[in-house]
C-alpha cells in the first residue's frame, strides 16, 4: 500500500509504534501519553491548573507579543489572512495566554492564576534535529504575582518535571534582566563598546547591532564570545530593587536546593521582560541544546493591551527535546489487551462479538479478530498485541458453556464456565 502524500516535512506523525526518522527517534502515543501524565501530576503538585486555547489567533497579538524584531515574527509566522483578517498559527503560548487571562478577567477567580498548557506550536524553521515546523511545548504561566517565591517555584516546577524523568545532565542558568531603562542604557553602552569591531562580527551580529544588540550576547561563535568578554555588564546596570529582588530569588533557589548557575549574557530581547530571566539546557542534545527557557515579562499585559500593568513569570519547554533527553525505557509499559477473545467458526465468532460489549462493559481491555481468520492467525494477533489472557471459542466450549482460557505467558489453559468469565478476568486483570 502507498500514497503519493507525505506529511510536512518539519512535522511528524505520532504512531501507535516508535519509529526512527532520519537520526530521529519519533515516540509512540502511548510514550506521549506517558510523559504528558507524569507532566500532570508534577503540575496538580505545584498546584497549576491546565488552560487550553485556540493553535491560531490574530497576527498582531502574536507580533506584539512575540516581538516585531524578533526572527518568529520576521521569518517564521505561518500566517494567513481571510475575510480581511489576518491569522497566524501560534508559534508560541504565552502571549495566548495572557490575551486569555485578560479577556475572561481571570483574575477576578482571585489569587494569583497558575496555569499550565501542553500544545502544539508552530514556526517556519529550517527543520532538523530537535527542531521542528510543528512542535510541541509545555509550560507554565503565573500571573498576578511578583513575589520572589513565584520566580522561585516557577523554575523549581520546571526542575521538578526533569527531576521526574530522572534527566540530571541539565545546566540551569539565570540572570536579572532589571527593566527596560536600564537596558536601554545598557544598550547604549554596549553598541558604543561594540562598534570598532563593527567588521569582526558576524553579518547576524552586525545586524543585530542595528535591530536588536542585546541578542548578540547569544552568540555561539567563539571570536564573538572572546570579544564579549570585556564588554560592559547588563548586572550593573539593574537598579537596586531589582537586584534585591534577585538576590530573593537566588536565596529561595538555594532553599529549594534548585541548583543554578549566574550568567549575566543570559538576555531576552524584548521590552517586557523584566527581572528574572533563566534557561535549561543539556549539554548532551548538540546543537539545540535548550530544553526550556522562561522569564519574568510584567510588562506584557500592557504590551497587548491591558490598561494596568500584570506582574506575570512562566516558562516554555519543547516535548520534542524532551523526549531527546528522556530515557524511555523508564516510561511505563504501554497498556495491553487484558483478553484476545479468539473463534473457531461463524458460531463462536458471533458469541464473541457479543461478548467483547459484555467484558468491556466490566472495564476490561478486550481485543478479538475482524479478518475471520484461523486459529493459528488470531493466535499469532493475540501475541503481537501481548495478550495477557487468550479465549479459545469453538463448537466444543459453546457446547459446554465453558471457554478454554489460555495465560499467554505461562501457557496454562483452564477450562472457565462461561456464568464464570467476567469474575475469572476482571479477579486477574486488577490483581
Ligand atoms: P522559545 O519559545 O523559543 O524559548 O522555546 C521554548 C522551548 O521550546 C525551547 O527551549 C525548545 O525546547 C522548544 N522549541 C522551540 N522551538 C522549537 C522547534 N522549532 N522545534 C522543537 N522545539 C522547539
Amino acid at each position: 500500500m502507498s500514497t503519493s502524500f507525505q506529511n510536512i516535512r518539519g512535522t511528524f506523525d505520532i504512531l501507535p509504534d516508535a519509529y526512527t526518522e532520519g537520526e530521529t527517534r519519533i515516540a509512540s502515543s502511548a510514550e506521549w501519553q506517558a510523559v504528558e501524565s507524569v507532566i500532570d501530576d508534577v503540575m496538580r503538585r505545584y498546584n497549576y491548573e491546565e488552560i487550553r486555547t485556540p493553535i491560531f489567533e490574530p497576527t498582531e497579538l502574536v507580533a506584539r507579543g512575540v516581538g516585531q524584531n524578533t526572527d518568529i515574527v520576521q521569518k517564521e509566522m505561518f500566517a494567513f489572512e481571510r475575510s480581511d483578517t489576518q491569522y497566524v498559527l501560534r508559534p508560541e503560548i504565552t502571549a495566548p495566554v495572557m490575551r486569555a487571562y485578560l479577556q475572561h478577567h481571570l483574575d477576578q477567580r482571585g489569587g494569583v492564576q497558575k496555569l499550565f498548557y501542553v500544545g502544539p506550536c508552530f514556526r517556519a524553521e529550517k527543520p532538523q534535529k530537535g527542531r521542528y515546523r510543528q512542535f510541541h511545548q509545555f509550560g507554565v504561566e503565573v500571573i498576578g504575582a511578583d513575589d520572589a517565591r513565584a520566580d522561585a517555584e516557577t523554575i523549581a516546577s520546571m526542575m521538578a518535571i526533569y527531576d521526574a524523568f530522572g534527566i540530571d545532565d541539565t545546566r540551569l542558568r539565570i540572570n536579572t534582566l532589571g527593566m527596560p531603562a536600564a537596558r536601554s542604557a545598557y544598550v547604549s553602552d554596549l553598541v558604543d563598546y561594540l562598534e570598532p569591531y563593527a567588521d569582526e562580527l558576524s553579518d547576524t551580529s552586525r545586524r543585530r547591532l542595528e535591530t536588536n544588540p542585546l541578542r548578540i550576547l547569544d552568540t555561539k561563535l567563539d571570536h564573538e564570545q572572546d570579544l564579549l568578554r570585556d564588554a560592559p555588564i547588563l548586572t550593573d546596570y539593574v537598579r537596586d530593587e531589582d537586584r534585591a529582588h534577585y538576590e530573593e530569588v537566588k536565596g529561595l533557589l538555594d532553599e529549594l536546593d534548585v541548583a543554578y548557575d549566574e550568567d549575566p549574557h543570559l538576555v531576552r530581547g524584548l521590552d517586557y521582560y523584566t527581572r528574572t530571566a533563566f534557561e535549561l539546557e543539556s549539554p548532551s542534545l548538540g546543537a539545540q541544546s535548550a530544553l526550556a527557557g522562561g522569564g519574568r515579562y510584567d510588562l506584557l499585559a500592557q504590551e497587548i493591551g491591558s490598561d494596568e500593568p500584570v506582574p506575570a513569570i512562566g516558562y516554555a519547554a519543547g516535548m520534542e527535546r524532551l523526549f531527546l533527553a528522556l530515557d524511555t525505557d523508564r516510561l511505563p509499559e504501554p497498556d495491553r489487551p487484558d483478553v484476545f477473545l479468539a473463534a473457531l467458526g461463524d458460531d463462536a465468532a458471533r458469541w464473541v462479538f457479543r461478548t467483547t460489549q459484555t467484558l468491556r462493559r466490566e472495564g476490561l481491555h478486550v481485543a478479538f479478530d475482524m479478518k475471520g481468520r484461523s486459529l493459528k492467525a488470531q493466535m499469532r494477533e493475540a501475541n503481537r498485541q501481548d495478550a495477557t489472557y487468550t479465549l479459545i471459542i469453538g463448537g466444543n466450549e459453546l457446547e459446554a458453556e465453558a471457554a478454554t482460557v489460555k495465560h499467554m505467558e505461562s501457557g496454562e489453559q483452564t477450562e472457565v464456565p462461561f456464568a464464570e468469565l467476567t469474575d475469572y478476568l476482571t479477579d486477574r486483570a486488577t490483581a
